[in-house]
């Protein structure tokens, strides 16, 4: 009876083992684990929120242990399932349990936990006939203008603090009726769960079926499976994730949707609300409340479908029965701050637990995937033709070294134009791909033929004519555009190469009766601009889209008749081990914008490196071809898939120190290796790629080994010990792609 309670909890902190508090009698029958508690923390005993993580028995060694002061939450924020995951995450990614609680948890969930209600406004279904007659002062005016761009209910907090007010006009906008107030339920609809028109299923071809057949014996046999679809562009793979899911659905079951957040398009959304009667979205740019909100209606059990990126991998669905993970080889998975996690291994661990299959679906999986299909632990599920038996366009590699347009400055050669020409005169639209953005990529001095740096990055500036700003796309520095070298003081600054602006430009003058329209961040920053882009060029209003990335995914226009990859060099000159594997899956991905209609359509790559591999598969439309060839490479090298790394990272204000202090932590991971670890290899310190970021020095090394288990031990055995310097900062990042 004289059970002394005690509960484990955990920081915010890069710790991974949890601090053991004991339960003062007032909490015992109140806490749970998965709850947020105060506890004191340190020798000054500072009061710090932290997460309980298990409630347990004492032994006699911790009688006299600390007390938890307060419990912060009435219900636990994540059940048992999504503790284990994120207690997995912190271990296989060597960062601290608490930092991963507090990355997964919204902030709106966490701050409104406390409360099962939240009083929140929608506006009134009668409001618009009366805003016309009414008179608001400017701050209801401003409440209105919130809750008329709102996907769902606003919390009063948030709705006083997006409209800059206090509770007063809230209050009188009710009394006018223009606004309702609500207590939030789960069982309560906003306009973001409204069903769409409900369109019927397609009609499957025999390889669809076939991928489907193989794709439902797991889900109906309830086991985990990882699955890898790996479908041509034009494939039809999205309509077989949704006869998989509808399968699901069917037994009452939830399934997650992944697509890399720049894909998460209006487009992209219509096409599972047209087939699902409830599908949330999680986004980004969601606000706290609507977060909070689509959180409460997952867990509630309310929502079939989740379309989201990355972070969406944590929807709390009370009984998953699918995860899909569409474009696995996008980058974009794998988060780029604490916890460093990769989507698709969280995923896989998850569905994993809960013995539910797995689809990565790709035209260009990455070769980390391929290589487990290859060695069968995932099954390969192939779908190497486009619907209709249409033909993959045909890629011609144009060699620009001689190119007379080229060698006049032009960014588009002969080949090139005389393609477009065509295409305009035959009235098919064309597709212009280029992944710089900005005016001129590189600002340099003929004098002293240095490049011209922003002053916080080792990052050339981008020159960006419309605002007449060089900028640095890495910390966003701007400036106006020297006059003189900042090294030499000479006049000869020149802005050299083509990004998007100037691609523009140039495309507008010389090709004068088109319209041209350029897709890239700078150009679609409004919300809405997407949908409008593209939905005049589905018109044909436009005849020329050109753009980065944005317009490299998913789009589907059957009057596409030619697509241009103005520069593959840009992609293959990377100083990074992905670069051949990013450059074929850019082609590939390029490509697939065209030859989707009876019209046919082609693809004009231009590059100086007509005879680099990943150009060549890549032009023959040649997966398999590619990734043995890149693999063995790889192979060659010991380089990941074949190995797992963890990059170290260290940054700084002060040079010398920040070097030291990398050499240091080297030496001491060096010298520790022992037994089973002295596998492992340690390679650096050396400084970054890019040594300057954000006014920060970075020095990095790299631990290598045949497994994650080894380094993860090997990093155990010195990080307790590890003593930085207060102003040097180190990241870890296990499996890293971000190579900069
Ligand atoms: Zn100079
Ligand atoms: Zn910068």
């Amino acid at each position: 009876m004289d059970d002394v309670l005690v509960a484990e909890v955990v920081f915010n902190l890069p710790l991974e083992r949890p601090y053991t508090y004991a339960i003062p009698d007032e909490l015992r029958q109140l806490i749970q684990a998965g709850q947020r508690v105060r506890a004191p923390l340190g020798r000054g005993n500072r009061s710090v929120v932290g997460y309980c993580v298990a409630v347990k028995a004492a032994d006699s060694a911790q009688r006299k242990l600390k007390p938890i002061t307060e419990l912060l939450d009435r219900d636990p924020l994540l059940d048992p399932r999504m503790l284990e995951l994120t207690r997995w995450i912190g271990e296989r990614y060597l960062c601290g349990w608490g930092q991963v609680l507090d990355s997964v948890i919204p902030a709106g969930v966490r701050r409104k936990s406390g409360t099962r209600e939240v009083q929140s406004f929608v506006m009134s279904p009668n409001a618009e006939e009366k805003l016309g007659t009414t008179r608001l002062s400017r701050q209801q005016q401003a409440v209105v203008d919130v809750l008329r761009t709102s996907t769902s209910p606003v919390g009063a907090a948030d709705l006083c603090e997006r409209a800059g007010c206090g509770p007063g006009p809230l209050t009188s906008l009710r009394k006018k009726g223009l606004i309702t107030a609500i207590r939030i339920r789960s069982d309560i609809t906003g306009d973001e769960l409204t069903s769409f028109d409900q369109q019927t299923d397609l009609e499957l071809n025999e390889q669809q079926q076939l991928a489907l057949d193989r794709i439902l014996r797991p889900i109906r046999a309830s086991e985990h499976e990882t699955l890898l679809l790996h479908g041509v562009t034009g494939s039809g793979k999205t309509e077989v994730y949704i006869r998989a899911i509808r399968e699901v659905v069917s037994y009452g079951r939830q399934a997650i949707v992944l697509v890399p957040e720049i894909s998460l398009t209006p487009q992209t959304i219509r096409r599972f609300r047209n087939r699902f009667q409830s599908v949330a979205v999680l986004h980004s740019h969601m606000t706290d409340a609507e977060r909070h909100w689509q959180w409460q209606q997952i867990a509630s059990g309310g929502i079939e479908v989740i379309v989201g990126a990355r972070s969406a991998v944590f929807a709390p669905t009370p009984n998953l029965g699918l995860i899909v993970i569409d474009e696995e080889h996008e980058p974009s998975f794998k988060q780029d701050s604490t916890p460093r996690y990769h989507a698709r291994e969280v995923a896989r661990k998850r569905c994993l637990d809960e013995k539910v299959p797995l689809i990565l679906g790709s035209a260009t999986p990455t070769l980390e995937s391929w290589l487990r299909a290859q060695r069968n632990l995932d099954t390969l599920v192939s779908m190497p033709d486009r619907v209709a038996g249409r033909p993959l366009p045909p890629v011609l590699i144009v060699d620009t070294r001689n190119d007379p347009r080229i060698s006049r400055g032009s960014s588009i050669g002969r080949a090139m134009f005389q393609s477009i020409t065509s295409a305009l005169k035959a009235k098919g639209q064309v597709i212009l791909f280029l992944n710089l953005r900005g005016y001129s990529p590189t600002v340099w001095c003929r004098s002293c033929g240095a490049g011209i740096k922003c002053p916080n990055c080792d990052v050339t500036l981008t020159l960006h004519r419309d605002r007449m700003a060089v900028v640095c796309h890495s910390c966003d520095y701007e400036t106006s555009p020297p006059k003189t070298c900042p090294t030499c003081s000479s006049p000869a600054v020149r802005f050299i190469g083509t990004g998007t602006q100037r691609l523009d430009e140039e495309v507008k003058n010389t090709f004068p009766e088109a319209t041209v329209l350029r897709m890239d961040s700078d150009s679609m920053k409004k919300p809405g601009s997407h949908d409008e882009a593209l939905e005049k060029f589905r018109s044909g209003e436009v005849q020329i889209l050109l753009g980065t990335q944005m317009i490299a995914k998913g789009l589907d226009f059957p009057n596409v008749t030619l697509v241009g990859v103005v520069d593959a060099d840009t992609m293959l000159r990377q100083p990074d081990m992905r670069a051949a594997e990013r450059t074929f899956q850019l082609i590939a991905q390029v490509a697939g914008r065209t030859g989707r209609s009876e019209r046919g359509g082609r693809v004009l790559v231009q590059t100086t490196c007509p005879d680099d591999p990943a150009v060549k598969f890549a032009s023959k439309h040649d997966f398999i071809g590619f990734a043995q060839h890149e693999l063995a490479e790889r192979f060659d090298q010991q380089a990941p898939p074949f190995t797992n790394t963890a990059r170290i990272i260290l940054r700084g204000l002060d040079e010398v120190r920040t070097r030291q202090t990398a050499q240091a932590v080297a030496e001491r991971l060096r010298s520790a290796r022992q037994g089973a670890t002295t596998a492992v290899q340690v390679i650096g310190a050396a400084p970054a790629p890019v040594i300057r970021l954000r006014n920060h020095w970075r020095f990095h090394l790299r631990m290598s080994a045949k497994n994650h288990e080894l380094i993860r031990e090997l990093w155990q055995s010195v990080e307790k010990s590890l003593s930085l310097p207060d102003d040097v900062e180190f990241a870890i990042d296990v499996d890293p792609i971000n190579a900069r």
